[in-house]
């Protein structure tokens, strides 16, 4: 029996994910408190949930000593965070007071400035080695999944990686006008910054969503899918030094794009405080209050995701492609947890690393992202707990083809 206690932080759309496959699975997740800033949240959750074994609580996790009062409380053996990138480093911290191991699904980003790269959270290595605890780093889908089928190919299919692609669809429709499918500020945050992809050995910018090429998904089709950066590829070529080039691409509608751009263009996606009334807001906080909560889009949305990665290299000395993807149903995510495939595809991986923790299956001290530890079991957990992946080997990859 593996038995454990697991604080989530976070009550938004992944959390509801996290607190559904958990509930799931009492005989290892034994007691969870799921704490979040607007405990209404955390309430109706804990309604929904109708478990026992699950509690609530209310946390200001940019305020690190509250986080470690309820640790102190409750006596986690985890701390999985699926609030925002900006208390990721607060609530590592309060781990690292209490000696209590962390999980989370994004990395550390400034809120004053939109700018993602893991050295903030990678300079805590030591400290976390000294303490005996275990940081988990970016266990969602992309970054997460992704960097474990880098690792599940490099294991078992190739002597050397030479080019990756990520590939993330979402061919879902949610039946809105404009809305993000995860957190509005984090994605526009996102989605607004410059391009960048490693080529040789060096980082190359391009403007925001300027190099564009269409892709085709598997039971899905051909859909434009733009250049973008993103975390997990600053991990990935650092620890397979043998990628020459690295690529993320991302789909967006027409209408998405042009809505953004219109945003964009009178100032409602900036971060910079202006004056309205004789107040302090920031246009972006503002546009995320009057967004649909990704969380509630799940009712309407029709369609699925389709997230990969395309790999070539070598084995054996000679050339090999590798695709591994998985294809993520809206409609079915939201039967089974009340949330749309995007939040389902994060929170189940990671509900899947806080899991293998408590088993002690990854278990050691340190700060990890997710192709350093070991990809079979987590791959077999994602076929059993509802992210089945498929893989083609030496077949031309969809990104190489000219469309
Ligand atoms: P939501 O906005 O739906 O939920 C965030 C939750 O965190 C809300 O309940 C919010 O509370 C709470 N929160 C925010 N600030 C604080 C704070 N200071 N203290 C305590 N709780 C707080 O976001 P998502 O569920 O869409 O995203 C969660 C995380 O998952 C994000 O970091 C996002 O970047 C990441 N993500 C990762 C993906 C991956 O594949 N790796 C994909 C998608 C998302 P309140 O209700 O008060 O705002």
């Amino acid at each position: 029996m593996y038995m454990g206690k697991v604080l989530i932080i976070g009550a938004g759309g992944v959390g509801t994910v996290v607190a559904h496959k958990m509930a799931q699975i009492p005989e290892i997740f034994n007691e969870v408190l799921i704490a979040s800033r607007t405990y209404e949240k955390v309430e109706k959750l804990l309604k929904k949930l109708n478990k026992a074994n699950f509690h609530g609580s209310k946390v200001d996790a940019d305020n690190s000593s509250e986080v470690v009062a309820l640790i102190k409380d409750f006596k986690p053996d985890i701390v999985v965070n699926v609030a925002l990138p900006y208390q990721d480093l607060p609530i590592m911290d309060a781990c690292l007071e209490t000696g209590v191991s962390y999980l989370d699904t994004a990395n550390y980003e400034p809120k004053d400035n939109p700018h993602f790269t893991y050295e903030w959270q990678w300079a805590y290595k030591e400290r976390y080695e000294k303490a005996g605890i275990m940081a988990i780093l970016g266990c969602g889908f992309d970054p997460g999944v992704t960097q474990a089928y880098v690792a599940y190919a490099a294991k078992h299919y190739f002597d050397e990686i030479h080019y990756l692609d990520i590939v993330d669809c979402n061919a879902g429709d949610h039946g809105k006008y404009f809305a993000t499918n995860f957190n509005p500020e984090i994605n526009i945050r996102e989605v607004t910054q410059n391009g960048r992809y490693y080529e040789n050995g060096k980082w190359i910018e391009t403007k925001p969503l300027s190099i564009k090429k269409s892709i085709n998904y598997p039971g899905i089709g051909l859909r434009d899918s733009y250049l973008m950066y993103h975390e997990e590829l600053e991990s990935l070529v650092k620890n397979f030094p043998t990628i020459k080039r690295a690529r993320f691409w991302m789909t967006f509608s027409q209408r998405y794009l042009t809505a953004l751009e219109v945003l964009q263009e009178i100032g409602m996606t900036s971060i910079k405080p202006i004056k309205f009334k004789g107040m302090d807001i920031i246009p972006l906080e503002f546009l995320k209050a009057i967004l649909p909560e990704p969380s509630a889009l799940g009712a309407n949305y029709k369609g699925q995701t389709s997230i990969g990665v395309q790999l070539r290299g070598l084995k054996d000395g000679k050339e090999r492609t590798c695709y591994i993807w998985n294809n993520c149903s809206h409609e079915e995510a939201f039967k089974e947890t009340g949330t749309q495939a995007i939040n389902y595809t994060t929170g189940v991986p990671a509900m899947i690393g806080a899991k293998l923790y408590l088993q002690g299956i990854w278990k050691k001290p340190g700060v990890y992202t997710l192709e350093e530890l070991n990809p079979d079991p987590f791959m077999e957990d994602l076929n059993k707990y509802g992210l089945p992946w498929n893989i083609e080997l030496d077949n031309p990859l969809p990104v190489e083809i000219a469309q």
